[in-house]
């Protein structure tokens, strides 16, 4: 059958009242192109792949849909599992989903459960036991759960995987193809990615039933709105003199997410700044989830003006309030780059990314250089030479 016809208002989306209602206090005015293109898909029924760059509006685009998916089934009896599942790869991410379901979802009395790594094993357990609708995971947890039979995934009728390039950085292919075939064949599927790739490409043709592709943009792109500042300096103590001079400035605009590669940078760069008095989070993989919950949760506040993390912070995490991306380690590839600086810029506001990069650099100078070229950044002469290298 032809794909449905994009709509460009939300009336056109037939929603009820109810989710009207709660889009309404969101204060969204019109749906993002990728909710234009995508809800009337994924309302069809039809499997999809989105492609669209970060901040794009992903989440509501697979949200909404399953929210009308799921009050079109008959209720849960007590000892079923969910309707629809959502794999997503981090536990901040899980945790970011799971919020949006609820608030959309508010109006219907729906139940939604987290179910990520790192949490209670029993507390998941049992709120899985008690029965929800919607349960938002990483793929590992979900299998040990269905493995230890405190859920199954039998009634799953919507099944959406997000961040699927990231699950393949993760090395999360095994699990998610795991989650897929514990779901009945019939399922409606949807796979979100802000880049695109061969990997992907065949995973969807394993898991996807003739889907309908949206893509937003030139694939991987970076964010437009995001003006992106290099900065060639030549040495470590030259990249600290740099953020010392800066940082105080750029927490008058909003908040500052500063990027390094490794857990023990973060550590480093996190107690340096701090002696000097600064007031900042950080947020690595080794930190347990409490803490992790309680750093996030102080930035989105504003509590904190700057957070210093490792990628984990890289993807997904949707912050408003941050005005300014500082790569003070260069990312370790351009995707995790565009990623990086794709948590400014959300949702139409502008934001600026600083690159620290010194002569060491020089692959990296080279991804930079199209990258930039992509987002119609300017590219300095300086940079140019480095990428030459
Ligand atoms: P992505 O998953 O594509 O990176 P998100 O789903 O996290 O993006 O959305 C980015 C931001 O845009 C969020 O703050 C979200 O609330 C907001 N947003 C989503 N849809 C709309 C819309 N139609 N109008 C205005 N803002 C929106
Ligand atoms: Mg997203």
């Amino acid at each position: 059958a032809a794909p449905p016809k994009p709509c460009t208002s939300f009336a056109h989306f037939n929603f009820d009242e109810q989710l009207m209602h709660q889009i309404r206090k969101s204060e969204f005015t019109q749906p993002t192109p990728i909710q234009c293109q995508g809800v009337p898909i994924a309302l069809s029924g039809r499997d999809m792949i989105g492609i669209a760059k970060t901040g794009s509006g992903k989440t509501a685009a697979f949200i909404w849909p399953m929210l009308v998916h799921i009050m079109d089934q008959k209720e849960l009896e007590p000892g079923e599992g969910p309707i629809a599942v959502i794999v997503c790869p981090t536990r901040e991410l899980c945790q970011q989903i799971h919020a949006e379901c609820k608030r959309f979802g508010k109006a219907y009395s729906l139940r939604s459960v987290a179910v990520y790594g790192g949490g209670s094993m029993w507390e998941q357990a049992k709120a899985l036991q008690e029965g929800a609708e919607i349960v938002v995971c990483t793929p590992g947890r979900l299998i040990d759960h269905v493995k230890k039979k405190a859920t199954t995934l039998q009634r799953v009728s919507y099944l959406v995987f997000d961040e699927a390039d990231r699950m393949f950085d993760m090395g999360f292919e095994y699990q998610v193809r795991s989650v897929a075939s514990h779901v009945r064949p019939d399922r409606q599927t949807l796979l979100f990615s802000a880049t695109f790739r061969k990997k992907i490409e065949r995973l969807a043709r394993d898991i996807l039933v003739d889907p309908i592709r949206v893509v937003q943009g030139d694939i991987g792109e970076a964010n437009e709105d995001v003006t992106q500042m290099v900065e060639m300096l030549r040495s470590a103590t030259d990249k600290w003199d740099w953020l010392t001079r800066r940082v105080v400035e750029f927490t008058s605009s909003g908040s500052v997410l500063i990027f390094v590669t490794k857990k023990a940078n973060c550590e480093e760069l996190a107690t340096n700044l701090t002696q000097e008095g600064y007031s900042l989070g950080l947020l690595h993989g080794d930190m347990d989830q409490s803490e992790r919950n309680k750093v996030i949760s102080d930035f989105k506040k504003q509590n904190l003006p700057v957070l210093v993390a490792t990628d984990v912070a890289a993807r997904g995490l949707d912050i408003p309030s941050i005005r300014t991306v500082v790569n003070y380690d260069v990312a370790r590839d351009i995707d995790t780059h565009t990623h990086r600086i794709g948590r400014t810029g959300r949702a139409g506001e502008k934001g600026v990314a600083y690159t620290l990069l010194t002569n060491k650099d020089t692959t990296f100078a080279g991804d930079l250089v199209r990258n930039l070229e992509g987002a119609n950044q300017s590219v300095s002469k300086e940079l140019m030479d480095l990428a030459m290298q």
